[in-house]
């Protein structure tokens, strides 16, 4: 139970990665507040199941003018965080000579923007106890491009700027902030890829296998918990050695 009395805040808590980390720090003693566009349909047994340590908080955070109030809300009624999972984010692929300015737009509105003012917002009262952990879900793909997601990929590499910049402001005051790098992860997020597009990314990594949610969460609570106490702005792949 390394996150025992430990409180954390994950974003995209609803369903794929975030749910699957919520799961797994519960099981690691911690309370989470998870936040998503809506309440999961099985949102009654999951509280149920989490004994009242799982809180439910539904917000957009594509309205811009709304992520700090949002927030400071959930900051206020935790009492604060010791962890904060950057989690939420989409795609809307497209080729870069087909991508209207919407599909380039929303996708840096809440994967880029949205990202940064949430991940501010928490610092600056983790900055407060001197102590906090935040990371960012960022992606291979932010790091390396992929043709169809300029738009996907700008706003990861821009997470990862986020990543280090911040990192480097709140260090001195005892916050880490670090990125987590998906490659191919089994999600409803990828579900929509082409049997063709999913045959030619597995045949890139050498693990020969799609990452499972599974596999994220255990690289998010490595930096959610104390075994990482002395690693800040780094970005960790997990790829199945994808890019290596
Ligand atoms: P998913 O689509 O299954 O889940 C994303 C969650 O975020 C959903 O529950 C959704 O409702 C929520 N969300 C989206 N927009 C939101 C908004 N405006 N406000 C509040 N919540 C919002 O995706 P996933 O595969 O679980 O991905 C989770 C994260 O991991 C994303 O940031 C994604 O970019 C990243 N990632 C995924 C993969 C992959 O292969 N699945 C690879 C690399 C990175």
């Amino acid at each position: 139970m390394v996150l025992n009395g430990k409180k954390a805040l994950i974003t995209g808590a609803g369903r794929g990665i975030g749910k699957t980390i919520t799961d797994k720090f519960l099981a690691q003693g911690a309370e989470i507040w998870g936040l998503d566009l809506r309440e999961p349909d099985d949102l009654k047994e999951r509280l149920a199941a989490a004994g009242g340590k799982l809180h439910w908080l539904c917000a957009d955070l594509g309205n811009l003018g709304e992520v700090d109030k949002v927030m400071e809300a959930a900051i206020k009624e935790s009492g604060g965080f010791d962890i904060f999972v950057n989690n939420a984010g989409i795609t809307k692929d497209n080729l870069a000579f087909r991508m209207s300015q919407e599909e380039w737009q929303k996708v840096i509105d809440i994967n880029l923007s949205a990202a940064f003012f949430a991940a501010r917002t928490v610092a600056r009262d983790m900055t407060r106890k001197k102590a906090g952990s935040i990371i960012n879900m960022a992606s291979v793909v932010g790091v390396h491009g992929n043709g169809g997601q300029a738009n996907y990929s700008a706003s990861k590499a821009g997470l990862i700027g986020v990543t280090k910049s911040l990192a480097l402001e709140v260090a001195s005051r005892g916050v880490r902030v670090n990125a987590l790098a998906p490659g191919y992860i089994e999600s409803d997020m990828t579900a929509a890829i082409s049997d063709a597009a999913r045959q030619f990314m597995l045949e890139k990594v050498p693990l020969k296998r799609a990452g499972k949610q599974e596999d994220v969460a255990e690289a998010a609570l490595f930096f959610a918990s104390d075994a990482s106490s002395y690693i800040t702005g780094q970005v960790l792949p997990v790829d199945g050695g994808m890019f290596t």
